[in-house]
């Protein structure tokens, strides 16, 4: 009730300030869309130039398919143009995607996915927080609203980047950059909803989210992905997403398209490791 209450004020204080999540939230956003872009894509090139990328072909057919059906069906609001998706060579078991249409998939999760649908879900939820802006409500909050303003200056004026790990913390690569910072419980749900509507009706089985999410849980017990450190599982978001098949199995069954993206049988290991 107080956190409800301070954010009342700070909206009527800072009334620019405001948006309205597509679930209903209201939200604290201080920064402008194209300030979260230029992060998004900054941060982007970064990962770019410090993680190598797979040239695969099976596997950047894969994932490049399956991205593209699902970022077809995002609003243009979000991002008007191509969107840029990045394989990175890597056994992370991770994905991320950035405001200013950036995506990236480490092969590792490739080893997790079991096919076209469960990467659906994975890329589904991680394009659902920047449809939902989370990546500027965190940067807005509290203190990181000091790294975000500075970073967000730093960034239009091309000076030098402080407290950069923290800023790309917030924008989601907690893990590349040695911030951890997991999504709140708020964000993941609305991301799992969000992502899962998405998927389904890009053509794929929103199902497939729920056996993702109880393999990912699986996985924790003995291994725990990086994924999972950044986002919190529990038998909540499972029972969530199967509440949610009510609504997303009809968008799944009216799908203009259905498609059909070929999983490679052999994800190759990254380039030295085991
Ligand atoms: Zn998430």
């Amino acid at each position: 009730m107080k956190i409800k209450l301070i954010t009342m004020i700070s909206c009527v204080l800072l009334i620019t300030a405001c948006s309205t999540s597509s679930l209903g939230r209201k939200q604290i956003t201080l920064f402008s869309n194209a300030e979260l872009d230029k992060m998004g894509i900054t941060s982007f090139e970064q990962m770019k130039k410090e993680t190598p990328i797979s040239h695969n072909k099976a596997v950047n057919n894969f994932v490049q398919c399956v991205a593209k059906a699902i970022t077809k069906n995002v609003d243009k609001t979000v991002h008007s143009g191509e969107w840029e998706v990045v394989v990175f060579d890597s056994k992370q078991v991770n994905a991320f995607a950035l405001p200013g249409g950036k995506i990236g998939v480490y092969t590792g999760i490739l080893n997790v996915t079991e096919n076209q649908d469960q990467l659906a879900a994975i890329i589904g939820h991680e394009v659902g927080h920047v449809i939902e802006h989370h990546s500027n409500e965190r940067l807005s909050s509290g203190q990181l609203a000091q790294v975000g303003l500075a970073a967000a200056n730093a960034i239009l004026t091309s000076q030098e980047i402080e407290n950069k790990n923290m800023w790309m913390a917030g924008l989601g690569l907690g893990v590349q950059y040695g911030v951890l910072m997991p999504y709140s419980r708020t964000h993941e749900s609305e991301a799992d909803i969000v992502g899962q509507n998405l998927m389904a009706r890009s053509g794929f089985d929103p199902r497939e989210s729920v056996k993702l999410w109880q393999n990912m849980a699986k996985l924790n017990q003995s291994q725990p992905p990086e994924f999972m450190s950044t986002h919190p599982s529990n038998q909540t978001r499972i029972k969530q997403l199967s509440a949610q098949l009510a609504t997303s199995m009809n968008y799944y069954q009216n799908a203009a398209e259905k498609p059909h993206c070929v999983k490679p049988k052999v994800i190759p290991k990254p380039k030295g490791s085991k």
